[in-house]
């Protein structure tokens, strides 16, 4: 057979070192060519234990591999075991990353407890300290990680980037015959962070298969190009995030545009998308979306996908919306119990589609597939398994009957079965 001109598919991932993150026997491997992992972070106040262990198991619940959390006072660090204890009470494994600025070397040397139950630290360069205090204050959090025998990421973020370093940069910049422009001095002194204060963790003793490194930014070109640089320079695993990415559909759509350009060029080894939640909307939709960036990339597979049409003129009654909508969220609300009853199950296919133009041919690529009546036909939904037309489906009940059949398909296509 000869070779398709049209090649499809990523980029081969950039070569990083393999970083663990591990509580008790769960191990999450970041980098070394593991899959892309998903992470997340709490918006509840720390210092309710109560409250952060429950947002904690739901974002667990919902797929995030690791969850971050605020440490941002005496309180916070104080309750950071008693998170932890209520999530293994609650069987939660989850490990999670204590976020510190400011005092977080202050917080990890206090709090002794907080340290060891937190399976890495997020440590922000620019807001490390300032002066004389950055470089005793940077080490110290270094030394409680090797104490603890800790990961850690240097997180640095354009928002709080490091003074002086930048002020180095710009001078160095101006020495130039032919100066850089401000947008470029900029991204170097991003990457510049990320790299000399992983390099003065390594000299202060750290592994460097302990060291992620991030450098977000909140315009998605200025992400690529920092990423690209970042990830040309050194050979750390990277945390990709566009940060402050929004509320929304533009939070996801600036997320997605950002992400899956670098993603698909083999940069990045572990995703957090940064929504803003709508008033008293849900914190899981982030971790949602992050696995769905993933797999219709074909990167990696968490949920059954629905494929759906849009609907046009040809569907006038909302029969097919709501179809669509209770399939996708049943599947998405057994994964959890399914996960681990039926391997293999995110990888399937389900078709909800509105008439007979796309219906039968969309359903037939599909696993399972159903193609709903439109406008004018036949009130009658043909059921398409692995290709082949099984049942027709007719009647008030044929969300409930299609979802019994996705049940059976699962039971006896996936797992034990
Ligand atoms: S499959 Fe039918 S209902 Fe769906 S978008 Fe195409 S023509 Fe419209």
């Amino acid at each position: 057979m000869s070779s398709s001109p049209i090649a499809s598919g990523p980029l081969a991932r950039r070569n990083s070192r393999r970083v663990v993150i591990s509580h008790g026997a769960r191990e999450i491997v970041v980098g070394g060519g593991a899959p892309v992992m998903v992470q997340s972070m709490t918006n509840t106040d720390t210092a309710d234990a109560i409250g952060t262990a429950i947002q904690i198991k739901d974002l667990a619940r919902a797929g995030s591999e690791v969850v971050r959390l605020t440490v941002n006072t005496p309180e916070a660090a104080a309750a950071v075991p008693a998170i932890r204890e209520q999530l293994d009470r609650m069987g939660v494994d989850v490990p999670l990353v204590g976020d510190f600025h400011y005092n977080g070397h202050t917080l990890l040397t206090d709090y002794p407890e907080c340290a060891q139950a937190l399976s890495k630290y997020r440590i922000n360069p620019g807001n490390v300290g300032k002066g004389a205090k950055r470089d005793s204050q940077f080490a110290q959090m270094i030394e409680v990680a090797c104490k603890y025998d800790k990961p850690v990421r240097i997180g640095v973020n354009w928002g709080s980037l490091d003074q002086a370093l930048l002020a180095r940069i710009m001078d160095e910049n101006a020495g130039r015959a032919e100066p850089w422009s401000a947008q470029a001095v900029m991204y170097e002194a991003l990457v510049t962070s990320a790299i000399e204060n992983a390099q003065r963790a390594e000299e202060l003793g750290m592994a460097g298969d302990k060291i992620i490194l991030s450098c977000k930014v909140s315009g998605v070109q200025d992400l690529i190009a920092v990423y690209r640089e970042l990830g040309r320079r050194c050979n750390y695993p990277l945390h990709l995030g566009l940060t402050e990415a929004g509320m929304g559909s533009k939070g996801i759509v600036a997320s997605t545009a950002a992400l899956s350009v670098l993603l698909q060029e083999g940069i990045g080894d572990t995703i957090r998308i940064s929504l803003t939640p709508e008033p008293g909307g849900d914190r899981t939709k982030e971790v949602v979306v992050g696995q769905e960036i993933l797999q219709t990339m074909g990167l990696r597979k968490f949920t059954p996908m629905v494929i759906a049409c849009p609907g046009c003129g040809r569907t006038t009654s909302t029969v097919f919306q709501d179809l669509a909508d209770k399939i996708q969220t049943y599947l998405r609300d057994q994964m959890p119990v399914w996960k681990g009853k039926y391997p293999g199950v995110e990888g399937m296919n389900v078709a909800v589609m509105g008439c007979i133009v796309n219906g039968p041919g969309e359903s037939k690529h599909a696993n399972i597939g159903i193609s709903l009546p439109g406008t004018g036909e036949s009130p009658a939904a043909p059921v398409f398994i692995d290709g082949e037309k099984r049942m027709t489906l007719r009647g008030d009940r044929i969300a409930e009957e299609f979802q019994n059949v996705v049940l059976e398909y699962v039971q006896t296509h996936y797992g034990q079965a």
